[in-house]
């Protein structure tokens, strides 16, 4: 008997830590040395721009592990290695995402157990969404919304807060968005492929030199109800569920 109900207890007390009981950002050590060498595949524009965001992200030790005591610094460098390569859409969600996040983690530390991420389904901006937040598709903290345009939702599940940021009108070049929607229908020559990464390079540049606040607007949802995505295969995250465990 004892030995049928002591998982459940353990759960139930997983369960009761992680959703009452919080981490002291202010007494978690950062990580300062973020890596920012330029390589072929993260130029030197990305490397020096100076609103390229530096994220400190909080996770736990260990599969069935407590918080870490530090954080880890991600740099676009990071993302680049992540997603595969370096483009206006990665560029565009780690700058959106991080306005976010300064509404949503205001001590400056993103809890990577504790947040959920809405994008639709660019492989971009879901990428850098999932990599920052720790939201998963599987464990129903991830979710896409394929009618949603240049915008994000962030989502804190212990006090359940939602921030929505989306990207100014007129703030995307409408020439780039003609170019892609004639390489996406297929009817396009090589030379407009190079036109096309040479834009979208000179956007994702553009965003790193400019005051985020110029192009996204930022806005929270009081009402915002989060509803897991359909997936027949949805597991329980085991690893955050004794990240309060003395
Ligand atoms: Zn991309």
């Amino acid at each position: 008997m004892v030995r049928k109900i002591l998982p459940l207890v353990v759960v139930v007390f997983a369960c009761w830590l992680a959703l009452f009981a919080q981490p002291d950002f202010k007494q978690i050590e950062r990580d300062r040395e973020p890596d920012l060498k330029p390589t072929w595949y993260f130029f030197d524009w990305a490397a020096k721009a100076p609103y390229a965001p530096v994220f400190h992200v909080l996770d736990t030790e260990s599969s069935l592990g407590r918080y870490a005591k530090r954080t880890k610094a991600i740099t676009l460098k990071d993302l680049v290695k992540f997603h595969g390569h370096l483009c206006d859409g990665l560029v565009t969600a780690a700058v959106a995402l991080n306005l976010g996040f300064k509404v949503l983690y205001p001590e400056g530390v993103i809890d990577r157990t504790d947040t959920g991420c809405v994008t639709n389904n660019s492989p971009c901006f879901g990428d850098v969404a999932a990599y920052l937040t720790g939201g998963r598709i599987r464990f129903g903290t991830q979710k896409i919304d394929p009618k949603m345009g240049n915008e994000f939702i962030l989502y804190r599940f212990s006090t359940r807060e939602a921030v929505h940021i989306a990207m100014k009108p007129g703030v995307f070049p409408d020439e780039l968005a003609q170019l892609e929607k004639k390489i996406r229908s297929g009817n396009f020559s090589p030379a407009d492929i190079d036109r096309c990464q040479k834009m979208q390079w000179d956007f994702a540049r553009k965003v790193l030199n400019t005051p985020p606040e110029q192009l996204f607007t930022v806005k929270k949802l009081p009402d915002f109800d989060w509803k897991p995505d359909e997936y027949p295969n949805r597991g329980v995250r085991g690893d955050i569920l004794l990240k309060n465990a003395p």
